[in-house]
Formats: structure tokens, C-alpha cells, sequence
């Protein structure tokens, strides 16, 4: 398998002069196709930095990364928002729903943006998995907190991108639903060979993953195989 995403010495730094943060410092990465990865780290140690990085949304002070060989920064802006929505599935919290939209039509909006047909199988394990198929014409403001979260994910996994960033996917939801949208993510990697980043600070979730990355203070620790199967 490949390397589908690199990151090269990336450095980000919000603000200037004494109010200055390092959030990330020389953080290097190669990230291997098919594999899921967790990213660990305590509050504050630059973990949604780095995944906003990775996914394209946020330029890094200094650095290059490389999506498919592609140095994805020096796309101008309409291009990358294009790479971005082929090719990436991204279940943020701070990445919102279209209000003015229904459930459904938020779900399928990369899709239909794409001019390409849904695949209603795929569709329906999604919504079925995630508990929302009877949500579907509803608006999101109609919805809890953690009925929307799990409208994020189908809208991630729906149109099967080739990466799916995920930053504390699993952080409002009960744990029943929370082990069933992580077995769901892993199941549709494994079925659609799609690279998985999670980011959490909790150990449990981590271990789920094939392969760990540990960030501590803006930098990268380590990266390890995970020990369980
Ligand atoms: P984590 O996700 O691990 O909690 P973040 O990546 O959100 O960490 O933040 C890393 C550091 O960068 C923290 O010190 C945080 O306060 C700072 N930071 C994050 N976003 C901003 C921002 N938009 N402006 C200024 N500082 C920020
Ligand atoms: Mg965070």
C-alpha cells in the first residue's frame, strides 16, 4: 500500500509577536493508505490543528503536505476546495450542517455536488448503522446534539472519500452509539479501502485503531502499531 498523505515539517503558529502559540513544530508524517489511524494527545496539544492541516481546511505556517503526490497548498483555492470534497470525508464538530437543508439533502450534498449518483445500498447501511433513517426530511436545528453528529458521519462515509478525518467523532454520543459509529467507520474502511484519522484524547478509542500517533506539545511523539487485533 501507498502513502497516501505526507506531511512535511509542518509548523503552525496562531497569532503574532508575545500573544504568538506554537500550536504544531516540525511535525513530519507519512500516512499509509487502508490504515486507521489515531491521533492521541491531551487538550491543547495540537491534535484538531493537525487534522485541520491534513484535511486541507487550514494552512500551516510553514511545511508542505502532499495528498496523492500533490502538494496540496499550492492549489489555488478553488482547486483545493474540489480535492477536498473528493477525496476527503471530514466529521468535525465545528464543521457545520446546512441549516436551510434538510437531513437528507445535507447527507448527500458532496454527492449531488459532484453530479454523481449515491449508492442507495451504502446509503441506507449508513443511515440505518447511525440511527437516523427516520430523520431524514427533518431540519438540522430540529435535532440534539447528538442526533447532528451522526448526520456529520453519514455525510462523511455517504460519498466513500478515499480519507475520512474524524475529530472526536465519537465525543457526544452515548457509548452504545459511540462503539457502533467506530465499528461502522471501520467497516466501511475495510470495505472501501479508505484511510481513517481520528483524533481523540481518550485511550479506549485509540486502541481501535491500527495504528497510533501520539502528540504531545505540537510535536510528534510517536507512532506505533496498536497492540490490539
Ligand atoms: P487539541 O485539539 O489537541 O485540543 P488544538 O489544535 O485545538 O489542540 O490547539 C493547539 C493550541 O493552539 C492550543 O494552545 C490552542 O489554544 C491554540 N489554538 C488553537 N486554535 C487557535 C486559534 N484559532 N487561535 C489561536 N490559538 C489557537
Ligand atoms: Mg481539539
Amino acid at each position: 500500500m501507498g502513502i497516501i498523505l505526507k506531511a512535511e515539517n509542518i509548523h503552525k503558529t496562531y497569532g503574532k509577536g508575545e500573544l504568538a502559540v506554537e500550536a504544531l513544530k516540525d511535525c513530519n508524517l507519512e500516512i499509509e493508505e487502508g490504515i486507521f489511524y489515531a491521533i492521541i494527545g491531551k487538550s491543547g496539544s495540537g491534535k484538531s490543528t493537525l487534522l485541520h492541516i491534513l484535511g486541507g481546511l487550514d494552512k500551516p505556517t510553514g511545511g508542505k503536505l502532499y495528498l496523492e503526490g500533490e502538494s496540496v497548498f499550492d492549489l489555488k483555492d478553488k482547486e483545493l476546495a474540489i480535492l477536498r470534497r473528493r477525496r476527503i470525508g471530514f466529521v468535525f464538530q465545528a464543521f457545520n450542517l446546512l441549516q436551510e437543508h434538510t437531513v437528507v439533502e445535507n447527507i448527500l450534498m458532496p454527492i449531488h455536488l459532484d453530479n454523481k449518483d449515491p449508492d442507495m445500498e451504502h446509503f441506507n447501511e449508513v443511515i440505518e448503522t447511525l440511527g437516523i433513517e427516520d430523520k431524514l426530511n427533518y431540519y438540522p436545528d430540529e435535532l440534539s446534539g447528538g442526533e447532528r453528529q451522526r448526520v456529520a458521519i453519514a455525510r462523511a462515509l455517504v460519498s466513500k472519500p478515499a480519507i475520512v478525518l474524524a475529530d472526536e467523532p465519537t465525543g457526544n454520543l452515548d457509548e452504545n452509539t459511540g462503539q457502533e459509529v467506530l465499528k461502522l467507520m471501520k467497516h466501511s474502511a475495510e470495505k472501501f479501502g479508505q484511510t481513517i484519522i481520528l483524533v481523540t484524547h481518550d485511550m479506549d478509542i485509540a486502541k481501535e485503531a491500527d495504528r497510533i500517533v501520539t502528540i504531545s506539545n505540537g510535536r510528534i511523539f510517536s507512532i506505533e502499531d496498536s497492540l490490539s487485533p
